[in-house]
């Protein structure tokens, strides 16, 4: 038997001249998003879809809590749009909630089919007394009920006990492409979490230390790359070989300079991937003041070799608001795992915290940049990967594109 959900979306951006986008985006990620579930059927419809399908429900519905734009789910009866159907999944709805052990509930009604013979309100009584009549011991209370039994009637009637929420944001592929430094640590994969929740394609460039930092610590990135993918559908991620541009310099920079000279390296190769796969932004997951390298200075001084805006999305909150959102998107337990990142190999003993723009431009400049970067770009490989694992892997300069991107949509 067919099993349906309801979902709802935002109606701000269901205004205007951009919600046919909106909405072949959204329908097109809910498609991606449920693509093995069986008999799969997506309706959209002013503000709302409907989910038809086979098989596990709650597999469903844990899948569209990942789906941007979707702000509330439902899973709901739909019946002929007659009294006597209404009632029996109502009554169907209440049992299920006394069996948990709610007892207070009420009815809301509300009649959208203007030739059903009976308005809202009166629909809430008729619906309620026979739920009364065949369950003993329930009790209504309008003002605050343990459960609200929804009837909608359009051309059908649709009864439902529940309304879960959804991620909300916009849907992945209404705005421009960015690409996010994603290291291993806790704050990258929350900043690239908020920035897709903006509608936004993430990519992923990766620093990645060999064979000072080993494969484990790239599998943990894999990882949270994976996680990230379970929100967007799919996920690029660019590996770049950055032990040659540490040791240069480590060799050709004071040492305070280190780690500022390296993330202006990490954003001028940021700059390269997002020219060549056609990005405009930058996120990084830099909050204010967290470290040395995360001072007003130093952002400063990485920002100016930047040619994207840079979107640092955590960049007002505090460590423990981080630590919860990474908890609540899922990243948090894979961040924490004990790999080291790039950074903790070359950190110098006492680095500057409000470094200068022309000390940083002189610590600069016995580095060969230009060679570094192609050598770099030319070494390194692109992955794609999919909610259920990587998918493929080839040298990042071959510019393969993914197959299947464009035109899934029958
Ligand atoms: P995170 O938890 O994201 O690692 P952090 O608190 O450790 O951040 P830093 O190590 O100073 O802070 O890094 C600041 C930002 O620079 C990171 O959020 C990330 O966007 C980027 N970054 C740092 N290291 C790497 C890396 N190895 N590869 C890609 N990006 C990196
Ligand atoms: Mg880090």
């Amino acid at each position: 038997m067919k099993q349906i959900v309801l979902g709802r979306v935002g109606e701000i951006t269901l205004k205007g001249l951009n919600r046919p986008r909106f909405e072949k985006a959204l329908r097109q990620n809910i498609r991606r998003a449920l693509k093995d579930i069986p008999a799969l059927e997506v309706k959209m419809e002013k503000g709302r879809f409907y989910v038809e399908h086979e098989g596990d429900q709650q597999e469903v519905i844990e899948r569209l809590r990942r789906v941007f734009g979707v702000v509330s789910l439902s899973p709901v009866y739909r019946v002929p749009p007659q009294l006597e159907a209404i009632r029996e999944k109502a009554l169907l709805i209440m049992q299920e909630c006394v069996r948990e052990g709610k007892k207070v509930f009420k009815v809301q009604a509300r009649r959208a089919k203007k030739d059903f013979p009976h308005g809202s309100l009166e629909l809430n009584h008729l619906v309620g007394a026979h739920i009364l009549r065949n369950i003993p011991g329930l009790k209504v209370d309008v003002h605050n009920p343990e459960v609200t039994i929804h009837v909608e009637v359009r051309e059908n009637a649709y009864v439902y006990g529940q309304i879960i929420p959804g991620p909300g944001g916009l849907p992945t592929g209404t705005a421009g492409k960015a690409m996010l430094l994603l290291s291993g640590g806790i704050d990258s994969p929350v900043a690239g979490y908020l920035i897709i929740k903006r509608g936004v394609v993430v990519e992923g460039v990766h620093f990645y230390s060999f064979p000072f930092t080993g494969e484990k610590s790239l599998e943990k990135v894999i990882d949270l790359a994976r996680i990230l993918a379970t929100y967007q559908g799919k996920f690029k991620l660019h590996v770049i070989h950055f032990t040659e541009i540490q040791k240069a310099i480590f060799e050709h920079c004071p040492e305070e300079y280190f780690t500022i000279i390296m993330r202006r390296m990490m954003m001028r190769i940021a700059n390269r991937l997002c020219t060549l796969n056609g990005g405009k932004a930058l996120v990084t997951g830099e909050s204010l003041g967290q470290v040395a390298s995360q001072t007003m200075e130093s952002i400063m001084a990485t920002e100016e070799v930047a040619e994207f805006p840079v979107y640092r999305p955590l960049i007002g909150m505090d460590k423990m608001e981080i630590i919860a959102l990474a908890e609540k998107i899922g990243t948090y337990k894979t961040s924490i795992l004990p790999y080291e990142d790039c950074c903790t190999v070359f950190v110098p003993r006492h680095p500057k915290t409000r470094p200068r723009l022309e000390k940083v431009h002189a610590a600069e400049k016995d580095l060969p940049v230009e060679p570094l970067l192609t050598e770099a770009l030319t070494d390194s490989e692109t992955l794609f990967i999919m909610p259920e694992g990587v998918q493929k892997r080839f040298p990042l300069l071959s510019r393969q594109e993914e197959e299947g991107e464009e035109g899934e949509e029958e």
